[in-house]
């Protein structure tokens, strides 16, 4: 019970907006937090507001299955989630909390020919861009992970595999929160329970916000970070993202023994899994087919997953499930992020990261953090300009994507 803990200092302050920031982040999910973490840190800005229609990454960033790689395919991207793979392995240091970042590798399986042809592409790929990867037979992955069922017998049999020693897990409240309180700490305002309900815009410049519950705040720039609302936001900017707002549930077992110390997904059977630091089997697989808002999906998906991850793994057929939940994630049609200046001038978007932003939080909140100091895309950001869907130079990252994640 933590009914004897008395005079627990709080982590961060509850305080009432101010009448204008410099700069106001839409969203306390991990990605606005880790913003206006590095705005205060590395840019100095440090009159900056996040507003949170709910509790602090009480959305994607507390629902998702804290997988951490970079093993994507075009420089592109390869670049963006390596920048935020060198953060993740300072990160801990650097906030001075621990986020269980643990570098336990991860095994993209390939039961086709096809896929074993995309895997050594994207590893070829990985490795010219300084990116850790190795191509892995059938007998390699089984040594790794024994409970894998790698015979013949299996529908797709296992063929091979690429492995990233460097990727993982992390431990997603604590990212949240370590971002909070490291931001907090150096000036920046937390609003909780404040639903940002319009954009307040005047001759096409963005001025501030207008919430429900303090009514309007101003700012000279506004960053919004909301994942699976950016459609909505979008249209109180007056223009539209390519975006599509889908469920994506996961699921987690009971505690059981140590059994899996390494992250496995295949898109082929599609299904992934990792045991976490507790013990349970953390599941997941793909979106719910329909658009919606709910942060809950439908039964058929949660028995394809299932399905899936028995057939790769026969040994957890009997584990008893604890929980399921669903996020709503906000898919862009090249499966890549929008890090973006808008039609509205100093009204930015840091969205569309779908099923696999999580990874992604700390790079970036860092470059988000960069081009909203500057009033400039970051170098980083520039390929992932909404504008990429006018002029056609999308980033098709659907093959590294692949099994949500
Ligand atoms: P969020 O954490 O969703 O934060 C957005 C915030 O904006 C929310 O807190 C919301 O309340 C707030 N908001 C919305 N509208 C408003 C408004 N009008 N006013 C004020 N606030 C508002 N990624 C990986 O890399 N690896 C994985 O293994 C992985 N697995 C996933 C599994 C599931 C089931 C799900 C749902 C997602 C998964 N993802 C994964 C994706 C990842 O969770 C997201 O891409 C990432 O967390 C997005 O972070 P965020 O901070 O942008 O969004």
């Amino acid at each position: 019970s933590f009914s004897h803990h008395e005079n627990w200092q709080r982590v961060w302050r509850n305080p009432t907006p101010k009448k204008k920031y410099d700069v106001i982040i839409v969203g306390g999910g991990g990605h606005g937090l880790a913003t206006a973490y590095y705005l205060a840190k590395e840019f100095g800005v440090t009159n900056v507001a996040v507003i949170e229609k709910g509790f602090l990454g009480g959305g994607n960033t507390a629902r998702n299955t804290t997988i951490v790689r970079s093993n994507y395919l075009w420089d592109e991207a390869a670049h963006l989630y390596e920048h935020s793979m060198k953060l993740w392995e300072g990160l801990s240091q650097d906030l001075n909390y621990n986020v269980m970042f643990s570098q336990r590798g991860c095994l993209n399986l390939g039961h086709t020919l096809q896929d074993m042809r995309d895997i050594e592409r994207r590893v070829n790929a990985n490795r010219l861009n300084g990116i850790d990867g190795e191509v892995l037979d059938a007998q390699q992955v089984k040594e790794i992970v024994p409970v894998l069922d790698c015979s013949d017998r299996a529908r797709y049999p296992v063929m091979g595999a690429s492995w990233q020693p460097r990727a993982g897990v992390a431990r997603h409240d604590a990212v949240a929160w370590g971002f909070a309180r490291g931001a907090d700490t150096r000036g920046v305002d937390l609003i909780q329970q404040t639903e940002v309900e319009d954009l307040i815009i005047e001759d096409g410049t963005v001025v501030g916000v207008r919430t429900a519950r303090y009514g309007e705040i101003r700012a000279d720039r506004v960053g919004c970070v909301v994942a699976g609302n950016s459609s909505v936001l979008a249209k109180m900017g007056g223009f539209e993202l390519p975006l599509e707002s889908h469920p994506l549930q996961a699921l987690v077992s009971e505690p059981i023994k140590p059994i899996l110390d390494t992250v496995v997904m295949s898109n082929q059977v599609h299904g992934y899994a990792s045991q976490s630091d507790k013990g349970d089997l953390v599941i997941g697989a793909g979106i719910d087919g329909y658009n919606g808002y709910g942060q809950r999906g439908s039964y058929s998906t949660i028995e394809h997953t299932i399905q899936a991850i028995v057939e790769m793994f026969p040994v957890f057929s009997r584990v008893r499930m604890n929980r399921q939940w669903g996020g709503i994630v906000d898919t862009c049609p090249d499966a890549c992020p929008i890090i973006s200046e808008t039609p509205v001038k100093n009204l930015f978007f840091n969205c569309g990261w779908g099923t696999g932003g999580f990874k992604a939080t700390p790079g970036s909140g860092h470059v988000f953090a960069a081009s909203l100091a500057k009033g400039e895309m970051h170098p980083l950001a520039k390929p992932f300009s909404m504008f990429r869907f006018h002029n056609g130079a999308l980033v098709d990252e659907h093959g590294a994507a692949g099994v949500a994640h």
